[in-house]
């Protein structure tokens, strides 16, 4: 009979090849298991399997010996390194303690203080540092990868005949093990150990390097976020050497501290020097604003410059960092701009990345108020109502420009007038949301001098005819708005099917003006 199935398979026929490649199931597994339970759980076997792993896993290291790690031949060394950590966690509590008590002393009861916030050793167990952030550290180089040569001779050993040493003794281990704590980066303590003979097991070396190592990414990372967070208070170290740089080429004299700190920029003022770089004559005082080289604040503005056509190839092809280069240039190439029309704005001494000096409003360090913060008489406030009426139709119409983030906040008051500054963000006025932007600044403008007791004041629909030589006849705000987006979208078309953009808007049944 050549029944086929598990009745086949007696107990005791013992499992052929036949009755192997018959069975639908396949063949049971015939080896026995060779341990219980209470095995598995057996720390005994555990240990056992964890060895063999590291033996496979780094046979060259014990032989050479030089490799960042070191496995080797090691008793049990668990309490030790549970010792080590102990250690570890106590002498940072010290540290912290010492540093508390330094600040303090230094700080005493002044109103200015300073802190040793940064140089305090935040222990990893009561980290909140959480992976999913972008760890762009990572890609720094090892620092332990340079590793100084240790002093065991090439062939391992020292010694003659029964007097031989190896480099795998215990206590020569040990020892060198000690030693090389020195090449842990500088930051981390590694106590007073060295200079006592101390001998340090592999294993509790290794822990101690891997704990050395993740702690130091740890708290660069810990410093980095800081160092964004409060980028207005410390300019992040590249930022900083530029600054310097300016310093010692005698460009400028001084740096004397921040006017200013805002979401995308840092303000500062500065002494001009007597180096004339680039046939140009450095102002007596200068304002350095430098753009924020944080990736988050720029997303806001996308807006403005990936559709300005200026920027526009450029755009896409970029990384955040020469975006933000970017906005420096477009706030000094607008500068420039206005300074030819003759509007008081900062004149450009000089751009360096992301750090644009120009000629500094106000006098002896103190830079001049906002509008929105000085008090101006009548015929102040009114004389100003007219300055800036003609200086956003030059704006307009010479520099082919729309500020669009004008308002009492961008607009100083210095020797009997108004000066416009913050113009990074300003664009042509075919820009697809340029006229929503003029707009906005009309809004803003019409509103602040009317608060402001300006009678003769235009409202804002008013002021955007006015300005732009557009003659919407919309008498509420919603129409108004509508037939704007309306020519901006218009605009828009003839972008796509000429492109090119208009050069101007005309909407009074005018053909519209292109360029030729
Ligand atoms: P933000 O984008 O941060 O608003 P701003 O260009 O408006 O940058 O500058 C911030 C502040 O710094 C201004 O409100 C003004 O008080 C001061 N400031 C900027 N540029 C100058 C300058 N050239 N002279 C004097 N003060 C300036
Ligand atoms: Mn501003």
């Amino acid at each position: 009979m050549d029944s086929v199935g598990v009745a086949a398979a007696a107990p005791d026929a013992g499992p052929g090849p036949a009755w192997q490649s018959k069975c639908p199931w396949g063949a049971p597994s015939t080896t026995s298991i060779s341990c219980s339970l209470a095995d598995v759980m057996s720390e005994q076997l555990a240990k056992e399997l964890q060895l063999e792993e590291e033996n496979t896993a780094f046979p060259e290291v014990v032989a050479a010996a030089e490799g960042p790690f070191i496995t080797g031949e090691n008793i049990d060394t668990s309490s030790d390194l549970m010792l080590a950590q102990m250690l570890q966690m106590e002498f940072d509590r010290e540290y912290d303690a010492q540093l508390r008590r330094e600040e303090k002393k230094i700080n005493g009861d002044s109103k200015v203080s300073i802190s040793f916030e940064n140089y305090r050793k935040v222990h990893p167990y009561d980290s909140d540092s959480s992976e999913d952030e972008v760890d762009w550290q990572d890609t720094r180089h090892d620092p332990y990868r340079a590793d100084k040569p240790t002093t065991t001779p090439r062939r391992g050993f020292i010694g003659k005949g029964k007097d031989i040493t190896t480099k795998h003794d215990e206590v020569v281990c040990g020892r060198k093990n000690t030693a090389r704590m020195e090449n842990f980066a500088p930051e981390f303590q590694v106590g007073d150990g060295i200079g006592m003979d101390l001998k340090l097991s592999n294993q509790v070396f290794n822990a101690l390097k891997q704990h050395a190592y993740s702690e130091e990414r740890r708290s660069a990372r810990l410093h980095e976020k800081k160092e964004h967070s409060t980028a207005e208070k410390a300019v992040d170290p590249k930022t900083r050497l530029l600054l310097y740089k300016m310093v010692n080429s005698g460009m400028l004299e001084t740096i004397t501290g921040c006017i200013s700190t805002g979401k995308e920029s840092v303000v500062f003022h500065a002494y001009g020097g007597n180096s004339a770089t680039e046939d140009k004559v450095i102002p007596p005082e200068c304002a350095i604003k430098v753009f924020k080289t944080t990736l988050n604040e720029f997303k806001n503005r996308d807006k403005y410059i990936k559709d300005d056509y200026r920027f526009k190839d450029r755009f896409s092809k970029l990384n955040p960092r020469k975006i933000i280069r970017m906005w420096a240039e477009k706030e000094m190439h607008n500068l420039t701009r206005m300074q030819n029309a003759g509007i008081p704005c900062p004149q450009v001494v000089i751009l360096k990345k992301h750090v644009l000096v120009m000629s500094f409003i106000g006098q002896d360090q103190v830079p001049a108020p906002k509008l929105k913060d000085v008090t101006l008489s009548s015929e102040d406030m009114k004389k100003a109502y007219y300055q800036i009426l003609n200086m956003m139709q030059q704006l307009y119409r010479e520099c082919n420009l729309v500020h669009a983030d004008l308002s009492e906040y961008n607009m100083l008051w210095h020797d009997g007038k108004v000066w416009l500054i913050d113009v990074s963000q300003s664009v042509e006025p075919t820009h697809p949301h340029g006229l929503e932007f003029l707009f906005r600044d009309c809004r803003n403008v019409s509103q602040f001098f009317q608060k402001g007791g300006v009678a003769e004041a235009l409202n804002e629909r008013e002021l955007f005819n006015a300005v732009s030589g557009l003659n919407i006849t919309a008498d509420n705000e919603v129409d108004f708005q509508a037939e704007i987006e309306a020519l901006e979208k218009m605009n828009e078309d003839h972008v796509q099917n000429h492109g090119k953009k208009l050069s101007t808007f005309s909407s009074d049944g005018d053909p519209p003006i292109y360029d030729e």
